[in-house]
């Protein structure tokens, strides 16, 4: 099967978290018929709530040099207004258009497509493949209880290989070396309801949050650790329970997310939050998503550049920018390398990649495998 057949085939699974749909059975399938041991891993959560399936397949024994390639089957939802069926992979002027084909399907096909050619020929070491079918919704039951199955199992690679849409406007253009950490805030604030001509009679639980919101948003964040984009406040979220132009409202709430690099620490934000929101008498609810990682893998580094630079002519920069990825669970002591096709329509209507790039990346993969 080739890498645009198999690519095709997983987009058929409708596999939107916690939902499979025989994704993982399709890639355990390919990787068994190229001499790959499968097992097949479901994790609960402690509730019993939530069921999500992993795959971990390996070829040739561990100890020596050892590569994994994290990546996840599962999907965000369609959506409205395709021009397609988002479950029916299409090919259109030179691109495969579906769920998934760049988040992160098109990477996982290309690199089983690059295993199982590569393994034909003898070679020292490992190759394994950690599936895991919950990234786009935390990662728990999936690449955290995955990681820590390989390393109580002794199976934990040294060097890791995502398969996230990494590349920005070409193929091979960026690749991620770690990721800024990811902090949300529930901003609170409980006033009191009034007439809004009579200000000495209601406490104004919007504007409240408003000033709080328009000061973080000015807040010169340190920053010297010039790997990362600098510290970064988004509001994504305001909530007050009140339409009329006439009334001022007791309940406010906003959500803010706070992208940060090795300057800072979730904890370290959290102190910076809390400090600057006295006086506004608000309360802030925090939720970690991530803390910042990075890592600098010199020769697994060397090696990728002069692949891209020979499949498609493109000379990659490496940053630490981006969203966050599963990478953020991946034991310090492993080294991270983050590649994969374009992210200009990730979690998008009419998701799609070029045929030449998936193609392209396969080739890049094979390349990298060849040289590592
Ligand atoms: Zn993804």
């Amino acid at each position: 099967m080739d890498v645009i057949s198999l690519c095709s085939a997983l987009i058929k699974c409708k596999s939107i978290t916690p939902a499979d749909d025989g994704a993982q059975g399709l890639i355990a399938q390919f990787l068994a018929a190229a001499g790959f041991e499968i097992t097949e891993l479901t994790f609960r959560s402690p509730d019993g709530a939530n069921e999500i399936k992993n795959l971990f397949a390996q070829y040739g024994a561990s100890g020596g040099k050892s590569l994994g390639f994290l990546g996840h089957s599962d999907v965000v939802p369609a959506g409205e207004s395709w021009e397609s069926d988002p479950f029916s992979p299409l090919q259109k002027d030179g691109y495969l258009v579906g769920r998934g084909v760049s988040d992160m399907k098109g990477g996982i096909a290309a690199f089983c497509c690059a295993a199982a050619q590569f393994v034909r020929e003898k070679f020292d070491g490992s190759i394994c493949f950690l599936i895991t079918g919950d990234e786009e919704v935390g990662s728990r039951e999936g690449a955290q209880s995955l990681l820590k199955w390989c390393s109580d199992a002794g199976r934990l690679p040294r060097d890791f290989i995502i398969g996230e849409p990494a590349s920005h406007s070409k193929l091979g253009d960026n690749v991620y070396l770690g990721h800024r950490g990811s902090l949300n805030v529930v901003v609170e604030s409980i006033g009191l309801q009034g007439h809004s001509a009579y200000p000495a009679n209601f406490k104004n639980s919007l504007a409240a949050v408003c000033q709080y919101v328009a000061h973080m948003l000015n807040y010169q964040w340190k920053y010297e650790d010039l790997r990362f984009p600098c510290t970064h406040l988004e509001p994504t979220l305001l909530f007050t329970n009140n339409y009329a132009t006439n009334v001022v409202p007791d309940r406010t709430s906003a959500n803010l997310n706070i992208r940060f690099g090795a300057d800072y620490s979730s904890r370290t934000i959290e102190e910076v939050m809390t400090t600057e929101a006295r006086g506004y008498g608000l309360t802030l609810d925090f939720h970690r998503s991530g803390e910042p990682f990075y890592c600098d893998p010199k020769e697994l580094k060397g090696i990728f550049a002069a692949c891209i630079k020979d499949v498609v002519k493109v000379t990659p920069k490496f940053s630490a920018a981006g969203g966050t990825s599963d990478g953020r669970f991946i034991p310090s002591t492993c080294n991270i390398i983050e590649f994969g096709l374009l992210d200009d329509c990730l979690h998008q209507k009419n998701e799609k990649a070029k045929l030449d790039d998936i193609r392209n990346l396969e080739k890049i993969y094979l390349e990298f495998l060849k040289r590592y």
